[in-house]
């Protein structure tokens, strides 16, 4: 086992004195199912923890199995998606669900290397599922993470490989489930890009609190910049001609009409469903691609 190092063993301590403190009201924590826990997953790598609430449920109940997904067509996939945004995230799952059930006999494979060659699970997820779903001792870096690691063990940035060392440390010789879930909890509710440090539960073991200096958690790994907003983007564009071909398939004058073109996004909006795969012309009408 690799030993932790104080300041990593000091975080480590202090989540887990202050694990139900920090515990959201997320449905799929605690969850040890690794499909489920694998949606969630991909659920949540662009889309904020709210909406992903309100979706993860329903799409399970429509494919509680990767085999129900698998079985399914592309088209019901990405209807089942609706309201994520990010639509070539419920291609790329359908493909997962194909590739678990062609390669591992139905089960979503356990080991970090069978997870991140599943389609559309980059190292972040895969982990993630490794360590919610599996209890493997790996650790997750997200943007929540990332800050947290670079602010109360490091204050310093951190490339990304760093970032991944000290969580992999975090949780080695322990399970790695509920520290992980803390880490992420602490980052997402308390040390957030404005830090609330005064009423952090973990201050006390904090480097940067305590040595002071400027912010280390900017330009950190895994630090991303907050995305542009949704509504007027080509994304709500996106999302609003496959809601409509929900319904079925459309003529191209009709689906203009019924979305709007939103400064003549529509036509990109349109190209770009197409070029990915998820939309396709089929007898003079546009379709959801089965
Ligand atoms: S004390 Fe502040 S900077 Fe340190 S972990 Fe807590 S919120 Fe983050």
């Amino acid at each position: 086992m690799t030993t932790p190092g104080p300041e990593v063993a000091a975080l480590r301590a202090a989540l887990r004195a202050a694990r139900r403190s920090l515990a959201r009201d997320l449905p799929w924590i605690g969850c040890r199912d690794p499909w489920s826990v694998l949606v969630a997953e991909v659920m949540l790598q662009q889309t904020s923890t709210g909406r992903v609430i309100r979706r993860w449920g329903p799409f399970l109940e429509h494919f509680p199995t990767p085999a129900t997904c698998a079985a399914a067509t592309q088209s019901e996939v990405v209807a089942q998606w609706v309201g994520l945004g990010f639509n070539r995230r419920a291609q790329s799952l359908h493909r997962a669900a194909r590739a678990i059930e062609d390669h591992h006999g139905g089960r979503v494979p356990s080991t970090l290397d069978a997870l991140v060659a599943l389609p559309g699970l980059g190292p972040y997820s895969a982990r993630a599922v490794a360590s919610f779903a599996f209890g493997r001792a790996v650790g997750v870096v997200d943007t929540n993470a990332g800050r947290v690691l670079a602010r109360a063990v490091a204050n310093a940035r951190l490339m990304p490989a760093e970032a991944q060392a000290l969580a992999d440390r975090l949780v080695a010789g322990v399970a790695s489930a509920p520290v992980n879930q803390s880490l992420l909890d602490l980052g997402a509710q308390f040390c957030r890009p404005r830090p609330h440090c005064e009423e952090c539960p973990v201050r006390t073991a904090c480097r940067w609190r305590r040595e002071g200096g400027s912010d280390p958690a900017r330009g950190s790994a895994g630090v991303t910049q907050a995305q542009p907003p949704f509504a007027g983007s080509s994304r709500e564009m996106r999302g609003a001609v496959v809601r409509a071909l929900r319904d079925g398939p459309q003529s191209r004058r009709a689906l203009r009409a019924r979305v709007g073109t939103l400064d003549g996004r529509f036509e990109t909006a349109l190209a770009a469903l197409e070029h990915d795969g998820l939309v396709e012309v089929w007898r003079g009408q546009i379709r959801l691609r089965a």
